[in-house]
């Protein structure tokens, strides 16, 4: 695997994932996994960090998620998937690096004070829940990644990821760790001069952002998902009843398709002639709500069957699942050993 074009990215299990997920990350990194080695995993324990009171579903979630991931596409043979908790070097690096890190820095992270005062419901004031955005550095530096696909929003943590690998590059060297160095001379090879811990760069995703039924974000907690292995029927029966633009209250009312949640669906899963048709159509008032959401629902439908049907043989025996993750993390896992080792010795830990 080469690492200058690695990438990595992780997701918390929150059980099966909606179609915001999917038109969101998933289907980029089915993309990515054609153009770059690439590892996703499962961030079981930074579920965790904000559900410390409640872990009885974080098993549950992360088979479902899984599921979801090889319905999206994800192929095992070409990427790697496997499971955080599984892989304990992520802790140690965590550990490791959370000695030089000042506390400003994870302080300062929009998001701290963004989801305190959105999950007030929870106590939040844990160690576990400041440090997760060091958590988040560790899983990434842990494998050398050149690359995180993230969303605007997380740009920061990949700031601050950069932040702490050059900290580290700084107080414990720049030239390969000893380990490196040694592997290469078997290898007949010199390395030149890289940091032990190289900084990754945020790969900014050009995802569609989708709504959910009310127009609002689509999230589970909401209660506007369409999941992404919904059945025909439900799919059907939530978007006849979507809400439109609230103008439109007869038949003959024209209406604005910027006003009205059903367009969003149309920008994501409709091609050009079908949206100039909702276009003119809305604004002449010469088709009704209802013939405008058809063309959506049978895209829907259309996405969620083939979803349904390459997650069957998991539902119906989730040993292979298992299998994958198996060896996904053991794939991982050689990885992050190899790591651990520059960095303990880096460090000037190596002494056993
Ligand atoms: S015609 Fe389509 S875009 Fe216009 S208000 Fe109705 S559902 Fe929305």
């Amino acid at each position: 695997m080469n690492t200058t074009d690695r990438v990595v990215s992780g997701m918390r299990p929150t059980g099966a994932l909606h179609l915001g997920h999917y038109h969101g990350a998933l289907k980029n990194w089915v993309q990515l996994q054609s153009q770059h080695p690439c590892l996703f995993f499962v961030a079981d324990w930074h579920a965790l960090t904000t559900h410390y009171e409640s872990p009885g579903s974080i098993g549950n979630n992360v088979w479902e998620m899984v599921i979801d991931w090889l319905a999206a596409g994800l192929d095992p043979a070409k990427a790697v998937l496997f499971l955080q908790s599984r892989i304990p070097e992520h802790a140690e690096l965590h550990v490791l690096l959370s000695m030089s890190t000042p506390l400003g820095w994870l302080e300062r992270v929009p998001t701290y004070k963004d989801q305190q005062e959105r999950l007030s419901d929870r106590d939040l004031s844990t160690y576990g829940f400041l440090g997760y955005p060091l958590l988040q550095s560790a899983d990434i530096l842990i494998y050398r990644a050149a690359w995180v696909p993230v969303g605007e929003d997380q740009v920061p943590h990949i700031e601050l990821t950069r932040e702490v690998a050059r900290r580290f590059n700084h107080l414990y060297g720049e030239a390969p760790a000893p380990a490196a160095q040694a592997a290469a001379r078997k290898r007949g090879e010199t390395l030149e001069n890289t940091p032990v811990l190289p900084e990754p760069q945020a790969l900014l995703t050009a995802a569609s952002r989708l709504c959910g039924i009310d127009g609002q974000k689509m999230s589970k907690s909401y209660g506007n998902a369409i999941a992404m292995r919904e059945e025909p029927a439900s799919v059907t029966k939530k978007i006849r009843t979507m809400p439109t633009d609230p103008a439109r209250v007869r038949r003959s009312d024209p209406g604005d398709p910027g006003r009205c949640p059903v367009w969003n669906l149309h920008q994501v899963y409709s091609a050009e002639d079908v949206r100039t048709w909702v276009q003119q159509g809305c604004r002449s008032a010469s088709i009704g709500c209802l013939d405008c959401k058809q063309p959506v629902i049978d895209a829907v439908i259309q996405e969620t069957a083939v979803f349904i049907e390459r997650a069957r043989p998991y539902q119906e025996d989730p040993s292979q699942l298992h299998s994958i993750v198996a060896a996904g993390c053991e794939r991982a896992r050689e990885i992050a050993q190899t790591t651990m080792r520059d960095v303990r010795s880096a460090i000037g830990l190596g002494y056993v």
